[in-house]
């Protein structure tokens, strides 16, 4: 197999597909374009151990181990501004490109505020960059407002204690998460703040921002002035595909994510598109998804990697999604859907620090909350995987048996 593979992003995605490309048999020329200056590098530690600086940023590959093991041409900070899809062209700020395959692995970028001022300490976290900035700010008795009691957000939280700050989150909902994990464990996770410490204040948002050159406090939905040294917006990301705009590419109309087929094919041929940016229908779960997850980043890619060098075979990829979150020495994690008709915790709970929720559809188990319960996740993911139901996850979670499933199955 030969030809010209682009991948567009340098991150997990794109160097997830290098290597399936690769591993395919792929022989051809490979260009990586990443609009970061780094090497491909492991973004979750961002807002845990690097932003604590106990660990340094843990790129993937060593750039000789990226051009001479996977013979690829690197074109770090460069960014892609077009795609002439015509031409089988992308364009970035520096050159061309002609491609015979191309993957979109951009990801996503934090989503901002309108009208947020200039001012110095008012941040986003999405790369190595933004966590060296943050974690100039956030310093022993610093106050640090966070916008958003994500993941993201709640991680910052956790970590600012941690280093001796003082924290609040706010969120405009009045429960958080609720998409992510659903209502009961969304409130079940936000009073682990309240019990570490962090101020928690829900249903409100930020109404003004107020200082010279830096921030000085924030103005509050609910009458509210908080004092702030560091104000993190935290409300999330939104696929990065602005580049993408006059390529003819079918965009998702609510959020701009790249749409792909079930073998992560995009509208255009020869372009195939995998991680935080891409919108596809996972038949594990018969719903029409876009993740941003780490291990759905680097298993999509695996697979957009070695369709985009083998259309004549391509496989589908479908997955139970699973991430984890670490908060205040716990961790958080979630396979499956939160959509189900009912949840219930059903071993533990936020107070024990350790629990287990079942979300059930039609006594189908379709997902699964953890709170340091590691051993018993991926069992549950395997659970949904097989379509079981609820006395199945029952077993596993009262330690009775193992997960009953054949070998092979995914999950
Ligand atoms: C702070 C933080 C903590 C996280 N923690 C967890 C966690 O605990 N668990 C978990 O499961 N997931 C976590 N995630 C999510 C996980 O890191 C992402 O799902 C994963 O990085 C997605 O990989 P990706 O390659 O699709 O996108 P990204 O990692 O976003 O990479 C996209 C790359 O493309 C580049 N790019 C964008 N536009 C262009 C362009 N026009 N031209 C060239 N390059 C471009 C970007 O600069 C970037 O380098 C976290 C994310 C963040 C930011």
């Amino acid at each position: 197999m030969s030809g010209q593979l682009v991948v567009v992003g340098a991150s997990l995605a794109g160097l997830r597909a290098v290597e399936a490309a690769r591993k395919a048999g792929f022989d051809g020329a490979i260009t990586l374009i990443g609009a970061e200056t780094h090497l491909p590098y492991d973004r979750p530690p961002l807002s845990k151990r690097y932003l604590l600086g106990e660990v340094d940023a843990d790129v993937y590959r060593t750039e000789d181990a990226l051009r001479e093991e996977l013979g690829v041409e690197l074109r770090l900070g460069e960014r892609a501004i077009a795609l002439r899809a015509e031409d089988r062209v992308v364009v970035t700020d520096r050159d061309e490109y002609r491609y015979d395959s191309l993957i979109i692995a951009t990801g996503a970028a934090p989503r901002t505020i309108p009208g947020v001022p200039d001012l110095a300490g008012i941040v986003t976290l999405r790369s190595i960059g933004d966590a060296d900035r943050l974690r100039e700010l956030v310093v022993p008795g610093a106050r640090v407002v966070i916008l958003g009691a994500g993941f993201i957000g709640s991680e910052i939280a956790s970590s600012a204690k941690k280093l001796g700050a003082h924290a609040t989150v706010l969120d405009g909902a009045p429960v958080p998460l609720v998409r992510a994990v659903g209502e009961e464990i969304g409130g079940a996770l936000a009073s682990l703040h309240p019990a570490n410490g962090t101020r928690l204040i829900l249903g409100t948002v930020i109404e003004e921002f107020v200082g010279d050159d830096a921030i000085r406090e924030v103005r509050l939905s609910n009458g509210e002035v908080l004092p702030a040294d560091v104000v993190v917006i935290g409300i999330g990301a939104a696929p990065a595909t602005g580049w993408l705009r006059d390529s003819g590419i079918d965009l998702d109309a609510r959020d701009g994510g790249v749409v792909c087929d079930e073998h992560m094919q995009t509208s255009l041929p020869g372009v195939f598109a995998a991680g935080d940016v891409a919108h596809w229908p996972n038949r594990a779960l018969g719903l029409t998804m876009r993740l941003e997850n780490w291990t759905n980043a680097a298993d999509q890619a695996a697979v957009a990697g070695r369709n985009a060098v083998t259309p004549d075979s391509l496989a589908p990829y479908a997955t139970v999604p699973y991430f984890w979150s670490d908060w205040y020495e716990q961790r958080i994690q979630f396979v499956g859907t939160a959509t189900a008709d009912s949840v219930e915790i059903v071993a533990g709970s936020v107070d024990d620090t350790r629990f287990v929720a079942l979300f059930v559809t039609d006594d189908r188990v379709v997902g699964a909350a953890t709170l340091n319960e590691p051993r018993k996740i991926m069992k549950l993911r395997r659970v949904i995987a097989d379509g079981a139901g609820r006395e199945a996850a029952l077993e596993i979670v009262n330690g009775a048996a193992r997960a009953r499933t054949p070998e092979g199955a995914t999950a």
